[in-house]
């Protein structure tokens, strides 16, 4: 059995429709894929109306949070909620109030780079994000398509990386709060890449354990921006708490290096996760 567990289409940052990330997940002989674009859950119909024979999907999102760590440091950090209800009101709210978020921060940003004389315009980034909710995968297309960077991997390293000058955060919710949304949703959570360290700070295992006592359902434990010694001390971390440890490959399409199916979530842990869902289950078809 292969299982990705988290993947993105054009709902949101990925470079796939949903149509074709359905594709792209029965061409690499994936037998379960989720659905987990960034807070939206707007390519859920067209993937599963596309959903080939012998491929189960997992409907969920990946929402944007943060935590204020205790020397007063904002920490970015993404939570996975799985098999939610999507007319959940509250999390519905909080979706609508972060893709909204998403517009206002990305013009700021695109805003900097042009005050600076960088030749990218807003209503190209809003073009290439089309629908979806607007990320910074979409402005470092934009700089790709005028020659500025060679790839949207290369721009994360300058002009959109959070340490750069042109950086605006987004207004996300604490973590706490979205893992309490989600499960009051009837969905699973589970805290993706907690150590992808090149994207910024991460947090310390004490707020993975108080994490998983507010209800957290499991952590990423393969990820491809997780060094070996991070994914075998996630491992240990995620038997001790008695968390579901994950793995999967965050594809993104052409805006990342990662292919679908990198990193795999064993069916054991699948299981579990499934297992805790109250409010959807998993879609074949045939
Ligand atoms: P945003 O949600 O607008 O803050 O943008 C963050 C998104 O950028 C992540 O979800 C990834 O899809 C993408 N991203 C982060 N780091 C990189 C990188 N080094 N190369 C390509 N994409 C990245
Ligand atoms: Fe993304
Ligand atoms: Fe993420
Ligand atoms: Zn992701």
């Amino acid at each position: 059995m292969l299982i990705d567990l988290h993947t993105h289409s054009d709902a949101s940052d990925g470079t796939d429709t949903p149509e074709q990330l359905m594709a792209v997940a029965a061409a690499a002989k994936l037998d379960v894929v989720a659905i987990t674009d960034h807070d939206t859950t707007a390519g859920w119909d067209l993937a599963a109306e596309a959903l080939p024979a012998g491929l189960t999907l997992v409907r969920g999102a990946e929402f944007s949070c943060q935590h204020t760590a205790e020397n007063g440091r904002r920490i970015s950090l993404h939570l996975l909620g799985y098999l939610f209800d999507p007319d959940h009101a509250a999390l519905k709210a909080e979706r609508a109030r972060l893709q909204e978020n998403r517009l206002g921060r990305g013009r700021a940003i695109v805003d900097n780079m042009v005050a600076d004389g960088v030749p990218i315009t807003w209503e190209r980034v809003r073009q290439l994000a089309g629908d979806g909710a607007v990320g910074r995968p979409h402005i470092g297309r934009a700089l790709v398509e005028q020659g500025v960077v060679p790839d949207v991997t290369a721009a994360f390293s300058e002009h959109l990386s959070s340490r750069s000058k042109y950086y605006v955060p987004k207004a996300d919710s604490d973590v706490f709060d979205i893992v309490g949304m989600i499960h009051a949703a009837g969905g699973v959570s589970v805290f993706a890449h907690p150590l992808a360290r090149r994207r910024g700070s991460v947090v310390d295992d004490c707020v993975i354990t108080r994490l998983a006592q507010a209800g957290l359902a499991g952590v990423e434990v393969d990820h491809p921006d997780h060094a070996p010694a991070d994914r075998a001390h996630l491992r240990d971390l995620a038997a001790d708490l008695g968390l579901i440890g994950t793995g999967s490959s965050d594809y993104h399409g052409t805006n990342k290096r990662t292919a679908i199916a990198d990193c795999v979530t064993s069916p054991d842990a699948y299981e579990a996760m499934v297992d805790r869902a109250r409010a959807l289950t998993p879609i074949t078809r045939g």
